[in-house]
Parts: C-alpha cells; structure tokens; sequence
C-alpha cells in the first residue's frame, strides 16, 4: 500500500487548460472517489496517476517516489477501466495471468496469485470458462481479477460500473467495497455518479472545470457544501 499525491498538477492540451491546479492527498489504504460530471477532468487525472499521459506542470507522488518521469509499468498500480476488454480466446484464468505471463513470472506464482484472487472474488469454479460464457458481473470481476492478481500499491478505477445495468451495478459496489475492507488496497475511483461516490467512498473529490471545488467524507458534503456547484451537484438526482 502507499499514500498518493498531487501536488499543484496542470494540464493542457495544445494551449487549452484541462487541468488546472489541482491538489489531492490520499492516505495508505483510504477509498477516495474522484466526481464531478462528464468532461471536468477526472479520467485525464486517473491517466495522468497511470502514467498513460504526461503532466504538464506540479508533482504526482506514489508513496515517497514521485512518479512524474516513470513508465505506467515502473509505477506499482493496476487499472481498472468501464470497457474492460476481456480477451476472448482466453479462459478466466488465462486473462488473469496474462500481465503477470508478461513479465515472466514463474508458473507456481502465476497459478498461486490467480488462485488467491479467484477465491477472493468467488470465481474459483469459473477459471475455466471463456469471456462468452460469464455474466456481465461475472467479467466485471474477471476484471478486477486481472488487477488483484498483480498485488499492486494503488488500485485505479475509471467508471467501471457505468455499463452495467443498475441492478448490478448496486451490487457490483458492495462487491468493490468488500474487496477494498479485505485487501485495504489504497484506491482511486473516478464516477460521475455522486450516489455511487456518496456510497462508497471514505473521502470524496468534487471536482468542476479542472478544479477541485470541496474536499471531505460524505456526510461532510452533504451536510456543508462549500459552494452552490457542491451543493446542487451532490443533491441531484442520479
Ligand atoms: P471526464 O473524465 O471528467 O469526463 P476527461 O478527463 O476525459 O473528463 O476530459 C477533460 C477535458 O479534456 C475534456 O474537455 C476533454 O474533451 C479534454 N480531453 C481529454 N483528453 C483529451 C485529448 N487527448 N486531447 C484533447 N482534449 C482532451
Ligand atoms: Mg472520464
């Protein structure tokens, strides 16, 4: 586990700000959900965390490193997208080999860490099956397999629930949040939805515009918005 940080990050593409300023701490093993609606900057900071974009000015940290100049795979973190492409030629286990497969991990590792990681998303008698043949919980947690399997420092996820339909995706959250309170895993989650962010989250990050508008734990925001945008944005309708 590590603490992550940014620290007075930019962004621009060509002259056009996206990013503007923004400063977050998340402690060892805390739950922090970044929201705000589509287009205000979420997925460009989760990107920029991954190392799968560069950051124009300020600092990331992960731990004590900062991890500004460092390759997606140097950074110690797993993924977790809403289009979570499964391969389909490849069984259960196969795809949660695949990245450990990557970087050569021997084979008695390899089965042990999928093995682990299927008990703890109950997918123990699925390692078998194709993509095709599981539900769409079902990939969703081969999904998550695929990063538990690579023990990282940092879980990431960007939207993962938003095409699901809504039944699931209420009991996909209790599922994230059961495996967050088993692994403590420091987590950074990005949604648009403020009722998934209000449910799941230690500590929210509003955020509008390229900024950060209120930081604080769900009920602080629901009970002191800082502004009218926090206030209008966490009481809408989903
Ligand atoms: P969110 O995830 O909150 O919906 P994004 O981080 O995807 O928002 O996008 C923030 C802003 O940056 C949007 O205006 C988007 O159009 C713009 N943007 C994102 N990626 C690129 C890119 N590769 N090139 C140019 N503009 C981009
Ligand atoms: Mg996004």
């Amino acid at each position: 586990m590590a603490s992550v940080e940014f620290v007075d990050v930019r962004k621009s593409f060509g002259a056009f700000p996206v990013i503007k300023g923004v400063d977050i701490e998340v402690a060892d093993g805390e739950f922090v959900i970044l929201v705000g609606p589509s287009g205000c900057g979420k997925s460009t900071l989760l990107r920029m965390l991954a190392g799968l974009e560069n950051i124009s000015a300020g600092e990331i940290r992960i731990g004590s490193r900062v991890v500004n100049g460092l390759a997606p795979g140097e950074r110690d973190i797993a993924m977790v997208f809403q289009n979570y492409a499964l391969y389909p030629h490849m069984t259960v286990a196969q795809n949660m080999a695949f990245s450990l497969m990557l970087k050569r991990a021997p084979k008695a590792d390899m089965d042990q860490r999928v093995n682990k990681a299927a008990g703890i998303l109950g997918l123990t008698k699925l390692l078998d099956r194709y993509p095709r043949q599981l539900s769409g919980g079902q990939r969703q947690r081969v999904a998550m397999g695929r990063a538990i399997v690579r023990d990282p420092q940092v879980f990431l996820f960007d939207e993962p629930l938003s095409n699901l339909d809504a039944k699931l995706r209420v009991a996909m959250r209790a599922e994230i949040k059961e495996l967050h309170q088993r692994l403590s895993t420091t987590t950074v989650y990005v949604t648009h939805d403020q009722i998934e962010a209000m449910t799941m989250a230690d500590k929210i990050v509003v955020m509008h515009d390229g900024v950060v508008e209120q930081v604080g734990a769900p009920l602080d925001l629901y009970d002191r918005p800082a502004n009218l945008f926090v206030a209008g944005f966490i009481g809408s309708p989903a």
